[in-house]
């Protein structure tokens, strides 16, 4: 049962504050000593849409603007309260249980309250999305994409290309500097849950390891919603040629979820924190398999077989070989220029394939 649902306007109000609050610390901190500038704002249009605006010269200081639409927000909101009763019915216990066998774990971290939950799983969702737009403005995305108006590069998410799908080397460079941004998002934002809840200040330092867990299973859970929300802009499945703008939900996830649990244990062991490899990979899978299934079942919005939504492993997906050479090829390609673009932002945030899935990928 919700315990608390905010309004409308609440949700607008914490948004913006939290926003508002992220944008000023990085204004104030980081852009200020690049000598450049980051300004936020909303849209009211009703989409679930967000986007990010460059004018740096080549060369130059950032000069970037986020923008979010208020829709956007309220949806995450009302996904997060919507996935949180999913996770606690009898139904999805009982899926939880057969699906996932012994690595079952709990539908939702016991470390939280219901309300917890919900509101951990919206900011989550929310700066995950905020970050997403800063990746693509890290790494200058825009120009390497090229732009009709070369003052100005503008990278929308729901891209307005219905009547323009992107076909070839375009469509190729989307892709691949959509995954990119995935990758400085989720980066950015486990590294700030792990400065709020490992050995922070918000928590003592035995519930500190617990509870980045639990956040990290909301982000996963609001990964599997947001990829799918956006899903307007991507291809149907991970095919050749690339088309579009977005790649499919499923191919985010399966790049997201190793990246989560492998980053996240990096940050437990740097902290002193071992909770074991195996729990956290079966805790990202079951975030990410019982996300997907909210959205495409419980939401109604796709027709596909179960067992597609799954996460499996890149090894274990033959049928994405050709899509991934094409993205890897492309990355290998244009990251030189990315690289140099770059304006700040550790190197774990640098979109990357191992080498034993570069191997996998280009054999025959
Ligand atoms: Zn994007």
């Amino acid at each position: 049962m919700i315990l608390l649902s905010r309004t409308d306007h609440e949700i607008y109000e914490l948004a913006n504050r939290v926003l508002t609050d992220i944008t000023e610390k990085m204004s104030n901190g980081l852009y200020k000593r690049l000598n450049g500038t980051l300004s936020f704002g909303w849209a009211t249009a009703p989409k679930f849409n967000a986007w990010a605006e460059s004018k740096t010269f080549v060369g130059g200081p950032p000069q970037h603007k986020i923008f979010l639409h208020y829709e956007l927000a309220r949806i995450l909101y009302r996904d997060a309260e919507g996935f949180c009763t999913f996770a606690l019915d009898s139904q999805t216990e009982h899926l939880i249980n057969t699906t996932f066998g012994d690595n079952a774990t709990d539908p939702l971290p016991e470390c939280f309250t219901l309300d917890d939950c919900i509101n951990n799983m919206f900011l989550a969702s929310l700066t995950w999305v905020y970050f997403h737009e800063l990746g693509h403005l890290m790494q200058e995305h825009g120009r390497v994409r090229g732009s009709p108006t070369p003052d100005k590069y503008t990278i929308q998410e729901l891209d307005a290309h219905a009547a323009n799908i992107l076909t070839g080397l375009q469509a190729s460079i989307s892709h691949a500097t959509e995954l990119a941004a995935d990758f400085e998002a989720t980066t950015q934002c486990l590294m700030a849950s792990a400065q709020h809840f490992l050995r922070g200040p918000l928590v003592d330092e035995s519930d500190g390891a617990e509870v980045f867990i639990g956040n990290v299973y909301l982000l996963t859970c609001s990964l599997a919603c947001i990829f799918y929300r956006f899903n307007a802009g991507s291809t149907a499945c991970a095919e050749i040629p690339v088309t579009g703008s977005h790649p499919n939900p499923i191919y985010r996830l399966e790049v997201a979820a190793p990246h989560i649990y492998e980053f996240s244990e990096i940050l437990l062991k740097a902290t002193g924190f071992d909770r074991g490899r195996n729990r956290l990979v079966s805790m990202t899978k079951q975030a990410a398999d019982l996300g997907s299934f909210f959205c495409n079942y419980k939401r109604s919005t796709g027709t596909e077989e179960t067992i597609h939504l799954f996460v499996k492993g890149f090894l274990q997906r033959p049928e994405f070989k050709l899509y991934s050479r094409e993205i890897i090829t492309i990355w290998d390609k244009i990251y030189p220029d990315i690289s140099t673009a770059r304006h700040f932002g550790s190197e774990l945030g640098i979109m990357h394939f191992t080498e034993d899935y570069r191997k996998f990928v280009f054999s025959e």
